[in-house]
């Protein structure tokens, strides 16, 4: 009896450390950076760069279809990796095309179910646009009610990341104004924010002071998506490029992410290669 007491405290001081050890790590270790990765085997792919984060698509990023069930769920909950999903392009909640926006915001919710099954720490998804010609208001009240409609079933599971986008006139994201106006409305139902170097200075907003610009909109920023740009400041186009390779200092994208305190996903080219070298240099830079 005496042994198996003596056993029984060994486990739970070892479980004490053990617990006490990753929490110490996660406090410890500075910013978490990675990757946005092939969905087949995310784990393998964050093992394979290091990171500490994966972001990935749950479905066809050009498609509408739902996201289906994981094999992998558990070992995705499981992980010490942080989980983001990024939702698919096509959706547009904002636009006043009854076509686009109804199986938009669907999608929005069914990818916020499969986010959750897989405890995902957020689902982003871009800030969407209106037509040329349609009011800015309209998209900005079509965000209200995604929002209100998604409470109709209890509400979005998993935290709504909004993330700013590259092109478009008529973007609630893309332009910082624009960006205000969509906050006074949509700020009351706990939606977070991307920010995306690339898309920030192709869309035309200066990486310089870019951090508190946005806090001083949105009071937060939830993640970074650290981009190198191959196109110019406001050019509206949105290619990606490898840290150093593009037109973005990237000294500012350091600063970025350092003044945000968040974690740092790459959405970079050159598959391992490519993105291994662009979150060691951001890890040296941050952490080191
Ligand atoms: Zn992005």
């Amino acid at each position: 009896m005496g042994t198996l007491v003596v056993i029984l405290r060994q486990l739970a001081a070892l479980r004490q450390v053990c617990t006490i050890s990753s929490a110490a790590r996660r406090r410890l270790g500075g910013m978490r950076i990675g990757a946005h990765v092939d969905p087949a085997d995310p784990l393998a792919e964050a093992a394979a760069r290091r990171a500490e984060v994966v972001q990935f698509f749950l479905a066809d990023p050009q498609g509408w279809k739902d996201p289906q069930a994981r094999e992998d769920a558990a070992a995705l909950r499981d992980s010490d990796i942080d989980v983001f999903i990024h939702a698919p392009y096509v959706i547009n909640v904002a636009t006043p095309n009854n076509r686009i926006r109804i199986p938009s915001r669907k999608l929005l919710v069914s990818h916020a179910h499969a986010a959750a099954a897989i405890g995902a720490r957020a689902l982003i998804v871009h800030g969407g646009h209106v037509n040329k010609g349609d009011d800015l208001a309209t998209g900005i009240d079509n965000w209200r009610k995604t929002f209100a409609y998604a409470a109709e079933s209890g509400g979005f599971v998993t935290q709504i990341l909004i993330e700013n986008t590259a092109g478009g006139d008529n973007a609630c994201a893309r332009r910082f104004d624009a960006l205000a106006r969509l906050w006074d409305v949509i700020g009351e139902f706990g939606v977070g924010f991307c920010l995306d170097t690339c898309h920030a200075h192709a869309g035309g907003e200066d990486l310089v002071d870019v951090v508190d610009r946005v806090k001083a909109i949105t009071g937060r920023i939830d993640l970074i998506h650290a981009n190198d740009s191959k196109d110019g400041f406001d050019s509206g186009r949105d290619r990606h490029d490898n840290l150093g390779s593009g037109n973005i200092d990237p000294d500012l994208v350091v600063a970025a992410i350092r003044a945000a305190g968040a974690p740092a996903v790459v959405e970079t080219p050159g598959g391992v290669t490519g993105q291994s070298a662009d979150i060691a240099y951001l890890r040296e830079r941050l952490n080191g």
